[in-house]
C-alpha cells in the first residue's frame, strides 16, 4: 500500500508531490491521459512568477517533475479508471491493475470543452484541433485560412500563435468582448493576420475527409453564413477531469469536487488541488498553491493517525 498516490502531473499534482516527497512520505504521481498535464500544450508561459522572460510549458513542467523526482517521488504512467473511496486503505484501478493508497491527492485537472457538433467528432485531428502549440505547424494548415473559436485567454494565445502559419486567422466569439485578460487580447485586436467575427457561432464544420469550412450564425441578425478554412481550433475552455469519481465526492453542477475545507474533501484522506477543485481562478500559480496546500494537509492527516 502505498502512503500517498497523488492523481495527476499537471502543476498541482507536481508540486504536491514535491512537498509530500520531501516530507519522506514516498508519493506516487499517476500522470492520467496528459502526462505533465494541460501546460505541455502552451506555448510561452508569462505569468508563472519566477520566470521574468517567460518559460516554455513543456520545460516548466519538466522542471516540476525533475524537482519532484529529486525528493523520491515516482511518476507512474497510467490513467484511474475506477476508484473506491468508501474507506482506508483506498482502492484504485489504473490500467486495468488494483492499487492501495492510505492518502489520495485528487489533482486530475480538466480536459477542452468542445462545441458539441457531430462534424466536430468526425473531423477532429482532420482539421479539428483543441490545441494550436500541438498542431499548428502542421503541413494542412500552412497559408491556409484558419478559424478560432472562443474569446478567453486560450483563444487569444491560440489565434496568436497561429499567424505564423495561416494565410489570416479568422477569431469568432459568440459575444461582442473578448473574455481574455487585457494584455491578451490587445495582442490579438492589433494583429492585422487577426480578424475578428463578433456575435457568432458556429454551427456546423463542413469538409469530406478534411475540414474545408464552417457554418456560422451571427446571433444577434439571425444570419447565416459559411466560411472556407483548413482548420478549426477550439478554445473554449475546459471541463474537470471527475468523471470517476461521481457518486463518491461532492462535485458542483459542473463537476468541480467541493472541498470542505482547505484543500480536504468531506472524505477523510482525501484530498483535492488545482483544475478539476477551481473554477474560478484555473491559473498554472494557483494550481500550484493548491497543490501545496493539499500535500501540507495531507501530511498533517498522516500525523494525526500515527
Ligand atoms: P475561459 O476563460 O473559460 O473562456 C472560454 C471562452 O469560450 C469564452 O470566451 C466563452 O464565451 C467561450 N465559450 C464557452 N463555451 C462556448 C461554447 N459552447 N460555444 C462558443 N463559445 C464558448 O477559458 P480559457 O480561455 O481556456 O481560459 C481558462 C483559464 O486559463 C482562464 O482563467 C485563463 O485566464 C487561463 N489562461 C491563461 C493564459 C495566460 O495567461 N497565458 C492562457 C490560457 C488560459 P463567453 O466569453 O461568452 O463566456
Amino acid at each position: 500500500m502505498h502512503e500517498v498516490v497523488i492523481i495527476g502531473s499537471g502543476c498541482a499534482g507536481l508540486t504536491a508531490a514535491i512537498y509530500t516527497a520531501r516530507a519522506n512520505l514516498n508519493p506516487v504521481i499517476l500522470s492520467g491521459r496528459m502526462p505533465l498535464g494541460l501546460l505541455t500544450t502552451t506555448t510561452v508561459v508569462e505569468n508563472f512568477p519566477g520566470f521574468p522572460e517567460g518559460i516554455d510549458g513543456i520545460e516548466l513542467m519538466q522542471r516540476l517533475q525533475k524537482q519532484a523526482e529529486r525528493f523520491g517521488a515516482q511518476l507512474m504512467y497510467g490513467a484511474v479508471e475506477a476508484v473506491d473511496l468508501s474507506g482506508s486503505p483506498f482502492k484504485l484501478t489504473v490500467d486495468g491493475k488494483p492499487m492501495e493508497a492510505r492518502t489520495i491527492i485528487i489533482a486530475s485537472g480538466a480536459g477542452h470543452r468542445k462545441l458539441g457538433l457531430e462534424n466536430e467528432a468526425r473531423l477532429e485531428n482532420k482539421g479539428v484541433t483543441y490545441c494550436a502549440t500541438c498542431d499548428g505547424a502542421l503541413p494542412i494548415f500552412r497559408d491556409k485560412p484558419l478559424v478560432v473559436v472562443g474569446g478567453g485567454d486560450s483563444a487569444c494565445e491560440e489565434a496568436s500563435y497561429l499567424t505564423r502559419f495561416g494565410s489570416k486567422v479568422y477569431m469568432v466569439h459568440r459575444r461582442d468582448e473578448l473574455r481574455a485578460s487585457r494584455i491578451m487580447a490587445d495582442r490579438v485586436l492589433g494583429n492585422p493576420k487577426i480578424e475578428m467575427v463578433w456575435n457568432t457561432e458556429v454551427t456546423d464544420i463542413l469538409g469530406e475527409t478534411l475540414v474545408s469550412g464552417v457554418r456560422l450564425r451571427n446571433n444577434v441578425t439571425g444570419g447565416e453564413s459559411t466560411m472556407d478554412c483548413a482548420g478549426v481550433f477550439i478554445a473554449i475552455g475546459h471541463v474537470p477531469n471527475t468523471q470517476v469519481f461521481r457518486g463518491q465526492l461532492a462535485m458542483d453542477d459542473h463537476g468541480y469536487v467541493q472541498i470542505a475545507s482547505g484543500a480536504s474533501t468531506a472524505v477523510p484522506g482525501v484530498f483535492v488541488a488545482g483544475d478539476c477543485a477551481d473554477s474560478v481562478y484555473r491559473q498554472a500559480i494557483t494550481a500550484a498553491g493548491m497543490g501545496c496546500a493539499a500535500a501540507i494537509d495531507c501530511e498533517r492527516y498522516l500525523a494525526g493517525l500515527a
